[in-house]
């Protein structure tokens, strides 16, 4: 009873994001959930299903830290808010920023907060042409991003997605992105075409998340770090998927080596419970935004810096660190890619890939010509999975058919194991119906 009254007050006041709307409106909420512990969400029937994907590649540290609730009822209770614009500061933020400053590689000190991943990314692309134009080089405008990068909805970052539908969406959209294939001779060719003296920026994601968990080729960002060099180019990483550990490193650039002049990051810096991000950028960008330019830094969101979320920030990092949980995803990263093996060579439709706590595996008809199933096999599996207790994600965008996973920190082996067999019977019931 409970479930169908918040379904019809659902469907009557409730625009949901990335929802089929027509198609909801018709048949209102699939799970309503109410809580959650671990890998593991509650929905209000009482289900319990295994969150494979973090909810939204976001709950790292897992589901039910209550320690993040008593850090912002804290922070709460002395300050609820207060500004960070004209300068002014408090405690939270300011040990936030620092212990940012901890994770992140290289000169990259100073970071600018927002409430989440499309915002850090306005910012860098808002940023970046400052930069140049304070540096004598309005020109400089350009930002490149890469087929099938995902770098959220905000206007700059719907612009630099290469997912085609999210663009398609409006019509309209913010001048002067390009999108490349994965390829180095390509970055070049658009580089040349483009003329480097008219672009400020590449962006990519380490490894493409919503996209389908696609690692870079093998090489790929140290060349296009040279590249960036070469052509006074600033290199933004969009850490929000892989930034906190999700690889196994601190961020997903480290796993080339690469140091990025600005990160952008979000979702894993507060696992999700409390809207927080940030623009990481370089002492080097930092000493030419002071050394070219006296007036004001005229961006910032009312939230940069909220206190609440700069507290629960705070203490989802002291958990990371404290229970080592990178560790633990190098652990469980390493039985989740044997895993997606196994379910690789035991069904011999799909090929994985990932690494660390992400992963996925797509699916082909035909391996070697690259055939599809006329209807996408990742979205059966998820289906027959949630039968089964597991809530799953599969990415069909650019034609593809691929089943993702980005579970918890806190997974261990045994749970790792439910997972793929989980996985496992649901595929063995999608091939029968083939
Ligand atoms: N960048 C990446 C790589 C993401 O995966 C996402 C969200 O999925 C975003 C940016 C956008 O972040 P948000 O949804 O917090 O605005």
């Amino acid at each position: 009873v409970k479930f169908e009254k918040l379904a019809e007050l659902d469907k009557k006041h409730f625009l949901h994001p990335s929802t089929p709307i027509k198609q909801h409106m018709e048949k209102g909420p699939g799970l309503i959930f109410t809580e959650g512990e671990g890998i593991y969400l509650k929905d209000v029937r009482g289900r319990k299903l295994i969150d494979s994907l973090s909810s939204l590649w976001n709950v790292n540290i897992g589901h039910g830290r209550s320690e993040l609730g008593v850090a912002a009822m804290e922070q709460i209770s002395k300050l609820g808010f207060s500004s960070t614009f004209a300068g002014n500061s408090h405690e939270p933020v300011i040990k936030l920023a620092q212990k940012v400053a901890e994770w992140t590689p290289g000169d990259l000190n100073t970071t600018f907060f927002t409430s989440g991943g499309s915002e850090s990314n306005d910012t860098a692309f808002k940023t970046v042409r400052h930069y140049w134009k304070i540096k004598g080089q309005p020109n400089k405008t350009k930002i490149i991003s890469r087929s099938l990068s995902y770098h959220g909805v905000a206007m700059g970052a719907t612009s630099a997605t290469g997912i085609e539908p999210f663009r398609e969406f409006t019509t309209s959209l913010a001048q002067g992105f390009l999108y490349v294939d994965s390829s180095i001779k390509s970055l070049k060719a658009m580089i040349e075409n483009e003329g480097a003296e008219n672009i400020a920026a590449f962006i990519s994601e380490p490894i493409q998340g919503s996209g389908g968990v696609n690692p870079p080729p093998e090489g790929y960002f140290e060349e296009v770090r040279k590249i960036c060099d070469e052509n006074d180019i600033l290199f933004i990483a969009d850490e929000v998927i892989c930034g906190f550990g999700r690889t196994g490193e601190n961020f997903g650039m480290n796993l080339f080596g690469v140091v990025p002049d600005i990160i952008c990051m979000a979702k894993g810096i507060s696992s999700g419970y409390a809207p927080i991000g940030g623009m990481v950028i370089s002492d080097s960008i930092k000493n030419e935004l002071m050394e070219h330019y006296d007036g004001n830094f005229w961006h910032g969101y009312t939230y940069s810096g909220h206190p609440m979320c700069a507290a629960v920030a705070l203490k989802n990092l002291e958990i990371i660190e404290n229970e080592n949980m990178i560790q633990n995803v190098r652990d469980m990263g390493e039985e989740l890619q044997k895993g997606l093996k196994y379910l690789e060579e035991t069904h011999d439709m799909g090929n994985r890939r990932g690494v660390g706590l992400l992963g996925a595996i797509e699916f082909f008809k035909d391996l070697e010509t690259k055939e599809r199933y006329a209807e996408p096999v990742s979205a059966k599996v998820v289906a027959k999975a949630l039968d089964r207790g597991l809530l799953g994600r599969s990415i069909v965008y650019g034609g593809q058919d691929t089943l993702a996973f980005a579970p918890p920190f806190c997974i261990t082996k045994e749970e790792v194991e439910t997972m793929i067999s989980i996985i496992d019977d649901s595929i063995m019931e999608v091939k029968k119906e083939l």
